[in-house]
């Protein structure tokens, strides 16, 4: 696949962007923008950028020059066409919840989500919004699902943490049929390794927080539209925005509804973090999913683990689709200890590996899973989830190869 942006290659074009839509003192950085209120001298300018027929600032919530310079990095990379951000990743899915469903939509999603995005369905849920979670590995499952209320399919590219890879092509060729909003969170693989436009997404969700950012130092979230969902056939389109053309009728209604109503707003300076981190997006990733591939290889190898969930391993379920998809497998995978093995004792002998339930960082991070982040949903989900007791989740970071491989070799050595 090529992941060039329109005009230049993927890391020149977010290097340069800034600088070539508009030069501040000739920055090379889009500068912080920290004012909440934007004056004008003339109330026909005030009114033009209120009624949306000029571009313009008018209240911090609703956006800043820093953001928006994100927004624009984050719309080449995915070859959309506009980006809203948001304060955090999980902020970007509420946003298109709360602005694009209404009470009645019916609303399918992978059961692989991650665990705050299950959450949160189960609370739209409680508010009237049915939601039907499938093993979205087969577009059949999804298919089975549809009611005459579906609106919207929610699946991520790579689950986390077991690694299941959703069946991206034919649930787009479905959703595109039957003109539902098709929402891929794009966060495990990143532009750099996947475009879901490419699949036919509607909205591309990325947590900027992982690895788009990568230095875990910032918090932020993004939805893209890709352009390719016709939004004449949505219904719940408010009049209003509908005086623009309608490639922009839904982002426009999540960045009025989902954004300046709801006030999860990035500020100028988390934006400028994840902006300055995205410079070297695939440079990083290009490194860590070399480093999971090593350190995956190095574990299924070893004696004290039971199994390796990752798509860049032959006996994957969907290793062949994650091959034909993404430039690259994720940096991201699972692993089970064997029988008899103490997976807190092994943890807790890791020295480089920081035990965090971040991922995404430049760091290897590592948590067992059902302890912590799957903790809540209890042991019976967790069962149907695949989700064992003794499951580690790696988020591989830069680090030297060896030095990673060492660690988890003296950590097992006694396990
Ligand atoms: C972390 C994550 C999110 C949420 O992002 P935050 O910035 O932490 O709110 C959403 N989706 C996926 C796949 C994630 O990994």
């Amino acid at each position: 696949m090529t992941n060039d942006t329109r005009e230049h290659g993927f890391t020149t074009a977010i290097l340069h962007g800034d600088r070539e839509s508009s030069i501040e003192h000739g920055a090379v950085h889009k500068p912080l923008h920290l004012s909440v209120a934007y004056g004008y001298r003339d109330a026909a300018d005030l009114i033009a950028v209120f009624q949306g027929r000029a571009s313009g600032y008018a209240y911090g919530r609703q956006g800043n020059p820093t953001t928006a310079a994100l927004e624009a990095k984050v719309t080449a990379m995915e070859q959309g066409v506009a980006t809203v951000c948001f304060s955090t990743g999980m902020a970007a899915i509420g946003a298109i919840m709360l602005s694009l469903l209404k009470g009645g939509d019916h609303v399918v999603s992978s059961a692989y989500v991650f665990g705050n995005t299950n959450s949160l369905l189960g609370t739209l849920a409680d508010h009237g919004t049915p939601v039907t979670f499938v093993d979205a590995t087969s577009a059949e499952n999804v298919e089975r699902a549809l009611t005459p209320r579906t609106r919207l399919v929610f699946v991520e590219t790579i689950a986390n943490p077991r690694t299941q890879v959703a069946d991206l092509v034919r649930i787009g060729a479905l959703c595109r049929e039957r003109g539902l909003v098709y929402v891929v969170d794009n966060t495990m693989t990143s532009p750099w390794l996947f475009r879901p436009a490419t699949v036919d997404a509607s909205l591309v969700v990325n947590a900027l927080t992982k690895y788009i950012g990568g230095h875990g130092n910032a918090l932020g979230g993004a939805v893209t539209d890709t352009g390719r969902y016709d939004w004449t056939r949505y219904p719940n389109i408010a009049e209003n925005y509908k005086s623009q053309k309608p490639a922009m009728w839904g982002i426009t209604q999540l960045r009025k509804k989902g954004l300046r109503d709801f006030g999860a707003t990035l500020g100028a300076e988390p934006a400028h973090h994840i902006a300055v981190g995205a410079e070297t997006l695939a440079l990083r990733m290009d490194r860590q999913c070399a480093n999971a591939q090593a350190l995956a290889e190095f574990l299924v190898a070893h004696p004290k683990v039971r199994a390796v969930h990752y798509p860049g391993l032959a006996p994957h379920p969907q290793h062949g689709l994650a091959k034909a998809l993404f430039r690259a497998p994720g940096a991201l995978f699972s692993f089970e200890l064997a029988d008899g093995c103490d997976v807190l004792a092994v943890l807790n002998r890791l020295r480089t590996v920081v035990l965090s339930s971040n991922l995404g960082d430049n760091r290897t991070l590592a948590i067992p899973v059902a302890q912590t982040i799957y903790w809540e949903m209890g042991p019976a989900r967790r069962a149907e989830m695949g989700i064992a007791d003794s499951l580690v989740r790696v988020s591989v970071g830069i680090e030297d190869r060896d030095d990673l491989i060492a660690d988890f070799a003296q950590a097992l050595a006694t396990a």
